[in-house]
Formats: C-alpha cells, sequence, structure tokens
C-alpha cells in the first residue's frame, strides 16, 4: 500500500529530526528545509509517495517533527 508524505515548509522550523529518522525519503534543500527526495516527489518537493517499506521510517519522522510539519497516510 502506498504511503503518503506530505512537508509543510512554512510550518518547518529546520530541526532535522526528518532527515535523521528517514534521511532516504527528506534530503536538505535551500534554507535548509527538508525536500522528498527527487525518487519519491509527486506535485514538486513537497509531497511524495514512498513504498511501504519505508512506512515506519517516515512515521518516525512525523512523530518527532516538533513543529507537525510532516503528514504521512496510508492511501
Ligand atoms: S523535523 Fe519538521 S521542523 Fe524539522 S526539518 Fe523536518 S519538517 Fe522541518
Amino acid at each position: 500500500m502506498p504511503v503518503r508524505v506530505k512537508i509543510d515548509r512554512s510550518r518547518c522550523v529546520v530541526a532535522h529530526f526528518c532527515l535523521f529518522y528517514a534521511p532516504t525519503v527528506f534530503i536538505p534543500s535551500e534554507g535548509g528545509k527538508p525536500a522528498i527526495a527527487p525518487e519519491y516527489a509527486v506535485n514538486g518537493f513537497e509531497e511524495g509517495v514512498v513504498p511501504d517499506w519505508l512506512y515506519e521510517q517516515v512515521k518516525e519522522a512525523e512523530r518527532h517533527c516538533p513543529s507537525r510539519a510532516i503528514r504521512v497516510y496510508k492511501e
């Protein structure tokens, strides 16, 4: 089941927990804010679809993001 991931960059406070917990999905971009890695990105770099085996990683990133800028849900 694909997993959709969204970053609300306006909420991001550049804490970088997402890069730590899911480094294959979140990559640093301009201003230090994260972007979705190109292989998973859809509709630009703030939204992506990742395979199921990455669910726990992106969920950990969602849980630890201090500004609740990350949303993860199964489709
Ligand atoms: S964990 Fe949240 S606040 Fe920190 S860089 Fe990632 S999206 Fe931004």
